[in-house]
């Protein structure tokens, strides 16, 4: 595979952060430059990010040595030296759209863990087992914007990341009418340690802001399809959730519950998740876990501590799956949110472009 030379634009964050673990020594992405806020510029990236490096392993030391470029004033010097960029930052969600915009009209693909543009019709928001398909809405994406090569292409929320990809194999053949699910989401997920945030100990906050809109109303878009220039969403199914902040440092996990229109027996799902692979696993790339759907048998199972790892964080861990006396089924099921939900899951969708030539 040619390689590509790569900017992380929120290097100083929780996510960026994480992108630099996961793109040192990454087989095809050579992360070329950094970017963040003013603050931070022209600092090296290992004095900009200081004390809030969060990760349990060190900075690596290639990029840590970089100098940090100002993500808006320097698009233009950024654009000219990557073939494309990660994008991970804490802004209002205009200024993050016309940031995302600035750097796909300067010809520089955008794949993002943001949400400012997880709505745009033309912007694909993928999960690469899930929608691989819908990276094909990116030509018509880049006629509205008068683009080459330059495109956006976003994650979708954390929070999902467990329960859409455990609901998924069983959609086409018994459609799943409703679910519901409540999310224990970690704290790495506001971009905080224990440390910055020694409030959340002993602790349980029913409340993040705008999550459980995304949790309901985003899966309709991953399951939605290509009808002209945009994507439409699926109609079904019905999703509701809440979603609670709780003590963990990683690990978001999800008690859902669901029906189906063909209720199928607890060994047809079981033999559902186990079967389950898409195209990363068909094209082996570099980040795919092997067996992306990882059923538990024990009662107590998955644990955020035990079992956020797997496969580097890019697997999903289900249990506890049973009949239910409201809905068809209910089970738990956990995704890493840094890796799987945010970074990996951005570098995973940034291997399927390039492997399908969209950075070329
Ligand atoms: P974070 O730890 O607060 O980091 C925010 C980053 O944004 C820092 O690099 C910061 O740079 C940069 N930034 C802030 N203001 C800026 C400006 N005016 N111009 C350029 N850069 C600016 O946040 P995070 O948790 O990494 O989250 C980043 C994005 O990813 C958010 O949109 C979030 O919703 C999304 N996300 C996060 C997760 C997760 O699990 N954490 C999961 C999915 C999606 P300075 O250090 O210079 O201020």
């Amino acid at each position: 595979m040619k390689q590509f030379n790569v900017g992380i634009i929120g290097a100083t964050g929780m996510v960026g952060q994480r992108f630099s673990l996961l793109l040192d020594k990454h087989p095809w992405f050579n992360v070329v430059c950094v970017a963040a806020s003013p603050r931070s510029a022209g600092k090296k990236l290992k004095d900009a990010v200081g004390a809030k490096w969060a990760m349990n392993e060190p900075i690596p030391e290639a990029i840590g040595e970089l100098t940090v470029f100002d993500a808006t004033a320097d698009i233009d010097k950024i654009s000219s030296m990557v073939d494309f960029v990660f994008c991970a930052v804490d802004m209002p969600k205009d200024k993050i759209r016309a940031l995302e915009e600035a750097y796909a009209k300067a010809e520089c693909p955008v794949v993002s863990n943001n949400s400012a543009h997880r709505a745009t019709p033309d912007v694909p928001m993928v999960v690469p087992e899930i929608n691989p398909e819908h990276i094909e809405i990116i030509e018509a994406q880049k006629k509205r914007l008068g683009t080459k090569r330059g495109f956006i292409a976003v994650k979708s929320n954390c929070s999902l990341q467990s329960y859409v990809p455990a609901l998924h194999p069983l959609m086409e053949k018994f459609k799943v009418t409703k679910a519901l699910a409540c999310t224990y989401q970690a704290i790495s997920g506001a971009g905080k340690t224990f440390k910055s945030w020694p409030e959340i100990l002993d602790n349980v906050i029913p409340y993040i802001g705008g999550e459980e809109e995304k949790s309901e109303q985003e899966p309709l878009k991953i399951w939605g399809h290509i009808e002209g220039d945009e994507i439409v969403n699926a109609t079904a199914p019905n999703i509701t959730t809440q979603c609670l902040r709780v003590p963990v440092s990683d690990g978001h996990t999800a008690a859902v519950f669901a029906s189906f229109e063909k209720k199928p027996t607890k060994e047809e799902i079981l033999e559902a998740w186990k079967n389950f692979s898409g195209v990363p696993q068909e094209l082996e790339l570099p980040s795919a876990p092997k067996q992306f759907l990882h059923y538990f048998e024990e009662n107590d199972r998955p644990q955020a501590n035990l079992d956020r790892n797997l496969e580097g964080g890019m697997a999903v861990s289900i249990g506890r799956l049973r009949e239910d006396t409201q809905y068809d089924y209910k089970f738990v099921c956990l995704s890493h949110n840094t890796l799987r939900g945010a970074a990996g899951g951005a570098v995973l969708m940034a291997e399927l472009l390039a492997a399908k030539g969209y950075f070329d």
